[in-house]
């Protein structure tokens, strides 16, 4: 199952290669190997750049050789994530790299500049191996609309890794990297992280520069990190937050630099948990929540009081609004957004013989969007149109207000922070809602209000329920990403011995064989049962 280089977090690499046991080239050769080798099973990258990565992991390795000349304060300088592999979901522009967002609209389309977090990538010495599968836009919780096919889980290769960030959540799930990037405008990244057993944090809104990545909706979009763990979370989170001139709504809130020094200790990590009063908010246990989930979450309540924390229950009455509120003004930012790809300026471009500009401009849309994104920029459109302007979005805006407004009153009342489920369900099969869309917007009814408010989520592996991962959600008041990812990581510590953190994806060795069956192929076996 591959070299045993890819089975280490990314904070275990960064002690090994200081230590002069590895090299970066070796490392990202094991993440390349392991990461073409799973590609057919999984389909979770569209493109991996084998020529760049070397390179990069190279020019790293030259980097931490000249530190080490200069001594060991310049070697305690390199950040963590020097010389090790990151995966970038397929929105997020690399220099000179296809950048598809999942859309046939954008295929063949070449960024021609690095997004602000590609530059500070860059800039750690990081190696980007490549580019990963994704929901077209980013509008999904299963990555099933992408157009270039589903991504397999790697715990069950005929259920979904879970969306828009599925490429990324498996690329790290299935060791071809320790770290990778996602974005969540309503749950993209924490739902995709609780449905493969790994970290997945949604920053404040404004803690990471959106320039440079295709927009979805842009007063919910926020990047984020995938690791394995906590600690890695935290390094790539540090790696690329902060104020960037080139996005207005990038805030000027400094990066606390103990975001590099997450207790690696398992007693000093849990001892954080002492004292902390954490909230369960009684709207979050959803009709339709499977009882696996649910029972996850109890007994990881009940880990984290026996470390010490109080937990009580707590209200959040606006909850249920959230849905339809997120689906009124993410289809609306959306097709404000998306008016850009008008057969002109990027990607496909299609000619009607003897059409006008008008019949050019339908043709490609037609040909170039998916059925979501139509559904998408319909809705949005419709929302935003003369007359239903005030109705549907002003009052969506509003609704918002009283969504955030609760969070604000428990965390005056001085809750620490939110204790719920990521998602109501374990991942669930190829097919399952791709039929109801309703059904599908049902995944983030866990995560899409926190993005309504702006604020920090951070999903944490909690166990197994039928052998699939179930992920524990805490969430915080704005800019309290530190304290969170603090959080989940006394809770690994009191939770270190339990047997579920010692079971690999149960069919990781499946991915492994040459013939194996792809995703594509798996979803027609199903449809067709
Ligand atoms: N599933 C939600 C949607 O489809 C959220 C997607 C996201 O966070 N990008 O809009």
């Amino acid at each position: 199952m591959g070299d045993p280089l890819t089975r280490l977090p990314g904070h275990a690499l960064a002690s090994a290669l200081r230590a002069g046991v590895t090299s970066s080239r070796e490392i990202v050769e094991a993440s390349l190997a392991l990461a073409e080798r799973h590609n057919r099973a999984l389909n979770a990258w569209l493109t991996i750049d084998r020529d760049r990565a070397l390179a990069e992991a190279d020019a790293a390795d030259a980097r931490l050789a000249a530190a080490r000349g200069e001594g060991s304060d310049a070697v305690a300088a390199l950040h963590p994530l020097l010389g090790l592999p990151v995966a970038l979901k397929d929105l997020v522009s690399l220099a000179g790299g296809q950048c598809t967002a999942g859309s046939r609209i954008l295929e063949g389309y070449v960024a021609p500049y690095d997004a602000h977090i590609t530059e500070r990538l860059r800039e750690v010495g990081a190696v980007i191996l490549g580019k990963t599968n994704m929901d077209e836009f980013a509008m999904g919780s299963s990555n099933e609309w992408s157009a270039f096919g589903p991504v397999s889980n790697p715990w069950d290769l005929d259920r979904v890794p879970g969306g828009s960030s599925g490429g990324s959540a498996t690329a790290v799930a299935a060791g071809h990297v320790p770290f990778g990037i996602g974005t969540d405008t309503g749950g993209s990244i924490r739902q995709p992280a609780a449905l493969t057993g790994v970290v997945g944090m949604k920053p404040t809104y404004g803690r990471v520069s959106r320039y440079g990545i295709v927009a979805f909706a842009s007063s919910l979009d926020q990047i984020g990190p995938f690791a394995r763990d906590t600690r890695d979370a935290a390094a790539l989170l540090h790696a690329v937050a902060g104020r960037d001139e080139r996005d207005s709504t990038s805030a000027p809130v400094s990066v606390p630099d103990e975001l590099l020094q997450l207790a690696s200790r398992d007693d000093e990590a849990a001892a954080y948990l002492q004292g902390k009063r954490l909230g369960l908010p009684r709207e979050y246990f959803v009709a339709g929540m499977e009882p696996g989930v649910e029972a996850g979450i109890r007994e990881a309540v009940r880990a984290l009081e026996a470390a010490g924390a109080t937990v009580e229950e707590v209200s959040l009455p606006h909850t249920d609004y959230g849905l339809a509120t997120y689906y009124i003004v993410a289809p609306a930012e959306a097709s404000a957004n998306l008016a850009r790809y008008d057969g002109v300026r990027y990607g496909l471009s299609v000619r009607e013989a003897g059409g006008d500009f008008i019949a050019d401009y339908l043709a490609t849309r037609g040909a170039g969007f998916g059925p979501e994104v139509k559904r998408r920029i319909m809705l949005g459109t419709y929302a935003l149109s003369a007359g239903y302007y005030d109705a549907f979005y002003v009052k969506a805006q509003k609704v918002r207000t009283l969504i955030k407004r609760d969070f604000d009153n428990v965390f005056g009342a001085g809750i620490d922070a939110l204790v719920a489920p990521t998602s109501p369900t374990v991942a669930f099969q190829f097919g399952a809602r791709i039929a109801d869309p309703v059904s599908m917007y049902l995944s983030d009814a866990c995560t899409l209000p926190v993005n309504m408010a702006g604020l920090p989520g951070v999903s944490v592996p909690c166990g197994l329920s039928d052998g699939l991962p179930v992920g524990l959600q805490l969430i915080g008041p704005a800019w309290s990403e530190l304290e969170l990812l603090r959080l989940g990581r006394g809770y690994e510590a009191v939770t270190a011995g339990a047997p579920w953190r010692g079971v690999e994806p149960a069919q990781l060795r499946l991915a492994d064989e040459r013939d194996a069956a792809t995703p594509m192929e798996r979803r027609a076996a199903l449809a067709g049962a």
